[in-house]
């Protein structure tokens, strides 16, 4: 590991001064229990929680919280794949098994949120990595984030495949009581035996869809990013139409389609998948993916049409009024920020 020498660039244009990028060197810890075997955890002290997302960035969001890198829920098409390179890691199999853990975030969440400078702005998480992924069981991280949250009245979205988030829904009402608060799941198909081999350690989609309804049964706004939607495998009128109709049962405040993308990182270890799973589909995905890491516009904008029509016919965002908070009457108080659920660039398709 190099990660001691890991720095960070805090000069203006990224020249200039670097400062290292954790506090300490981390504790290497691995656990002995069915769910963590062939795991590694490091522990680090990181030096900063809420980072501020590159002005570049085309995403309706600016602040983020994110307190863990890599995931063991190991979805093939994982486009955080990458960031694990920035660690001297693989984007393959390291980035499903070795799994950075942000020890110090609950604190450094509180101390953050206190500072002068902090502007009270919306800080969304699960955007780089799952933030009620598997570890979060055993570290407990998100507790205490939220708890700093909720005491700052700072509003936030959460983004997640986990039906651990669940764990967390009497602090996530009382957040909802003082501030903002939007979730969203990741939904991209329902399909289960698509699910077991292209997002093995995910909850089901069933669970999700659980996941999604019970939030919004206790008054916490959630919408489905229903992404990514793979072509070929999940892209046909039945399969988009079981789909959205599902997601309507929950309840959900919106939906949002995004057709797979495949970005260095996570492109190889996608397709080295599909040549396993399904090797008949290689030419046709060269086909669609040869010039870069996006479908063609037309394909995108044909399943956004249809998706959107499925949601209108099932009455998505109708009955559930985006944006109403615990115990809140329609047209009471203000909507919340968006979930992250839109402009898929900087998203890892949870
Ligand atoms: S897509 Fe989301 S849930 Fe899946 S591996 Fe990546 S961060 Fe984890």
């Amino acid at each position: 590991m190099r990660w001691d020498g890991l720095r960070l660039e805090t000069g203006e244009g990224g020249q200039g001064e670097t400062t290292p990028l954790f506090a300490r060197s981390a504790v290497a810890r691995t656990f002995d229990t069915p769910e963590f075997r062939g795991v590694t955890f490091y522990e680090i002290h990181a030096r900063s929680i809420i980072n501020r997302v590159p002005s570049a960035s085309r995403v309706p969001f600016e602040w983020t919280i994110n307190p863990y890198r890599g995931c063991t829920h190991a979805c093939t098409y994982c486009f955080a794949r990458r960031t694990h390179e920035y660690l001297d890691l693989d984007s393959g199999r390291d980035f499903d098994s070795k799994i950075v853990v942000k020890v110090n975030a609950p604190d450094l969440v509180r101390r953050e949120l206190a500072a002068p400078r902090w502007g009270g702005h919306p800080v969304a998480m699960g955007t780089n990595v799952d933030c009620y992924q598997r570890a979060e069981g055993r570290y407990r991280l998100m507790p205490g984030i939220l708890t700093a949250l909720r005491d700052a009245r700072n509003p936030f979205s959460i983004l997640t495949k986990g039906s651990l988030i669940l764990r967390d829904l009497a602090l996530l009402a009382e957040a909802a009581e003082v501030t903002d608060v939007s979730t969203a799941v990741s939904i991209g198909f329902t399909d289960e035996s698509l699910w077991r081999t292209v997002e093995p350690g995910t909850p089901s989609p069933r669970k999700r869809l659980e996941v999604c309804a019970t939030l919004n049964e206790h008054g916490i706004p959630c919408g489905v990013l229903m992404a990514p939607i793979l072509p070929y495998l999940g892209d046909s009128p039945r399969a988009l139409e079981t789909t959205v109709r599902r997601i309507a049962e929950t309840g959900a405040t919106h939906v949002t389609p995004i057709v797979l993308h495949l970005r260095p990182g996570a492109r190889e270890w996608f397709m080295a998948w599909l040549s396993r799973e399904h090797p008949r589909l290689v030419p046709r995905y060269l086909e669609l993916y040869g010039r870069g890491a996006y479908a063609p516009k037309a394909y995108q904008e044909r399943i956004g049409q249809a998706v959107r029509a499925l949601a209108r016919e099932h009455g998505i965002g109708r009955s559930a009024p985006r944006g109403t908070r615990a115990g809140q009457r329609p047209g009471e108080r203000p909507a919340p920020p968006p979930a992250p659920a839109a402009a898929p660039e900087q998203l890892t398709l949870l």
